[in-house]
């Protein structure tokens, strides 16, 4: 079994990105993202700060709005209304979930598609689907699919199940992997809450994606011999051997699944940071775009 080290691949790419930020500033032009959370959600919360963290690690800029659960839909709206218009910006992500009173999809239809660097707005979608080369990818399933290219998982010809069907996650994953080109060209089995004999679906698999969101559901059964597997799920559970009385686990019980793959990702250090490192890739991305 060979683990999937997503952590050192996202540092590989981090530093590719850094030297790719230093040729735009070399141009005049530094890389700048928005980062707006609502609300204190702990988890959230760690995640918008270690975004912010790696901006400046990579010498870009970035704005960090913490705003009280109270914000209302309009002002939060007037917010990235006026991201879209700062030059400084070139993405702008809202942290989800937001608070319930908010309405997310009228939010990120309010975001610039030029600067959604989440890939959510409707037109980034389309895009995705269309296989449109200037399309901004959801950064989870572009991370996966970076992390097969690197790891040299073959997916032309090969069967891949998708274990759910999100928005974030499962559906640009399957289009993803069905396109033409490097990363794509496999046969893709969508598999959700509603599938018939989950196990028997997952167990055709060459490469088996999980996310579902539910701690190591994933058990042995579910994987084929000598099957790669990536595991999306971050799930927080009870744990009284640690000192803070929790641990994070994927949605793959990887103590059972592990001896039967040829590759494997661990959580934490395995889908987690690629997400990070393709969200600091679309932000160039956008920048170079709106740089011309
Ligand atoms: P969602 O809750 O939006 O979607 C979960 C999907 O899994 C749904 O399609 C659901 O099916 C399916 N599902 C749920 N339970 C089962 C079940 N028992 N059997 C089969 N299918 C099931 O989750 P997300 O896609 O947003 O996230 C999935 C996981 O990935 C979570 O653990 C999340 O924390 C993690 N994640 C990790 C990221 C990272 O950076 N590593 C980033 C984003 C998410 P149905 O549609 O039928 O309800």
């Amino acid at each position: 079994m060979n683990l999937i080290n997503g952590k050192a691949v996202a540092q590989k790419i981090l530093l590719e990105i850094r030297t790719e930020v230093e040729k735009l500033k070399l141009r005049g032009h530094v890389p700048g993202l928005a980062v707006v959370l609502v609300g204190d959600d702990p988890a959230s919360r760690a995640y918008v700060r270690s975004k912010d963290k790696t901006c400046h690690e990579l010498g870009m800029y970035s704005q960090k709005f913490e705003l009280p659960a109270a914000t209302t839909q309009e002002e939060l709206v007037a917010l990235v209304r006026k991201l879209n218009a700062d030059p400084a910006i070139h993405g702008i992500l809202v942290q989800s979930p937001p608070p319930p009173h908010i309405d997310e999809s009228a939010v990120i239809e309010a975001i610039d598609p030029r600067k959604d660097v989440d890939g959510f707005h409707p037109v980034n979608v389309a895009k995705v689907v269309l296989g449109a080369e200037d399309a901004f990818v959801p950064c989870t399933p572009l991370g996966c699919q970076r992390l097969l290219i690197e790891a040299g998982v073959e997916t032309a010809g090969a069967h891949v199940v998708v274990l759910g069907r999100s928005m974030i996650v499962g559906k640009p994953m399957a289009l993803l992997l069905m396109q033409k080109g490097p990363g794509g060209d496999a046969t893709v089995t969508v598999a959700h809450s509603r599938t018939r004999d989950l196990a028997a679906v997952c167990r055709t698999a060459d490469i088996l994606i999980a996310a579902i969101g539910k701690p190591e559901f994933v058990k042995a059964d579910f994987v084929k011999e000598g099957a790669v597997v990536i595991d999306v799920g971050i799930n927080r559970v009870a744990d009284a051997s640690t000192a803070s009385g929790t641990k994070l686990v994927g949605d793959v019980a990887f103590a059972e699944v592990a001896p039967k793959c040829r590759a494997i990702t661990p959580v934490p250090g395995g889908v987690g940071p690629m997400t990070i490192a393709m969200l600091m890739h679309n932000t160039v991305q956008a920048c170079t775009r709106l740089a011309g």
